[in-house]
């Protein structure tokens, strides 16, 4: 009862003026706070003598003190004895796993931050959070996000019906976003990525770079949220890393996709396959056949469209693996 009622006043003595919205890293940290807060008034009786592993037992490192929107931040963590990599969290613009560092000593952790592409360039911050019993702590982290080297194209040539989709093709989409959410919702603590990574198509020429702005038949918008690789028609499209089979089927805009978990929150999808050569929860090794390149989905030519995310956030790909080879490229498989 006293809870509850302490509770109302805090809630409208921090009601906040109108206009005004919190920021989502503030409101994260209020719901955390007043959770441990609550646990702290009912706990506070019991606590006799323990070491709180504060501020000091922390030292989080970025990989670089600026990002660019579209790309991958890493975060090192190291503690000592007394916080496990398990009660760590990384908070952006939600919450990051941590897990053991694969090349450090132990004691290091990371996690791999995906910036959102749509992030405008701005002084941020992230957090590591740490929770001991009923008492969480924060270090904040500043980083400087910037805008990517994105450059602006105009394609032409794309059937209309992939542009302005019919009313049963809105329903089919809708439909899809829903199965593609699920299958990367699938993710798995232990990785299955070892050595550095293989490009999916043989012959590597960029076609399109991650992140492009696109103007399709002159009427559509949108954002190049993945790679693309030249191939014609029935080339070969091989697994850029070892994983799981997550999606394997045809898709409205994706064409015939093939999507792989890597664990750790890595997937990688592979799309307008020609055919598909996978199936879903089936284990494929790095540079393994996934299908063969083609021309289906929301196109004008046939190549291969790659994509990567880190915990479902769309990255550049070649950043990403970039910073996934330099982690992974001594760890053993599990
Ligand atoms: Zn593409």
């Amino acid at each position: 009862m006293l809870i509850s009622e302490r509770h109302k006043v805090s809630r409208r003595r921090h009601e906040r003026p109108r206009g005004r919205r919190p920021s989502r890293l503030a409101l994260f940290y209020a719901k955390i706070l007043i959770a441990a807060g609550l646990f702290a008034c009912i706990d506070v009786f019991f606590i006799v003598d323990i070491s709180l592993p504060d501020i000091d037992a922390i030292k989080a490192r970025p990989s670089a003190s600026m990002v660019a929107n579209g790309h991958v931040l890493r975060i090192d963590i190291e503690t000592d004895d007394r916080v496990s990599f398990a009660a760590l969290t990384v908070y952006h613009t939600a919450p990051v796993r941590v897990y053991p560092h694969p090349q450090a000593n132990p004691g290091t952790s990371f996690a791999l931050v995906g910036i959102p592409y749509e992030t405008v360039p701005r002084l941020d911050t992230l957090a590591v959070m740490w929770a001991v019993r009923d008492l969480v702590f924060a270090l904040e982290l500043p980083v400087r996000i910037v805008a990517g080297p994105y450059r602006a194209e105009t394609i032409e040539g794309v059937d209309q019906s992939r542009v302005a989709p019919s009313t049963d093709d809105l329903k089919r989409i809708a439909d899809e976003r829903d199965i593609i959410a699920k299958a990367y919702r699938v993710t798995r603590d232990s990785v299955m990525m070892d050595g550095p990574f293989f490009w999916p198509v043989e012959n590597k020429v960029v076609t399109s770079p991650y992140g492009t702005r696109r103007v399709f038949n002159g009427q559509l918008r949108s954002v190049h949220g993945g790679l693309d690789l030249r191939a014609r028609e029935g080339t070969p499209i091989f697994a850029a890393q070892s994983g799981v089979v997550r999606l394997a089927q045809n898709l409205f805009y994706a064409g015939n996709h093939v999507l792989i978990e890597h664990g750790m929150g890595v997937h990688s999808g592979y799309s307008h396959l020609s055919r598909i050569d996978v199936a879903v929860d089936q284990y494929v090794e790095k540079g393994q056949q996934v299908g063969l390149a083609g021309a289906t989905g929301r196109v004008n030519a046939a190549h291969l469209h790659w994509t990567v995310s880190i915990h479902g956030v769309s990255v550049s790909p070649a950043q990403a693996f970039e910073m996934l080879d330099a982690l992974f490229s001594a760890y053993p498989k599990t």
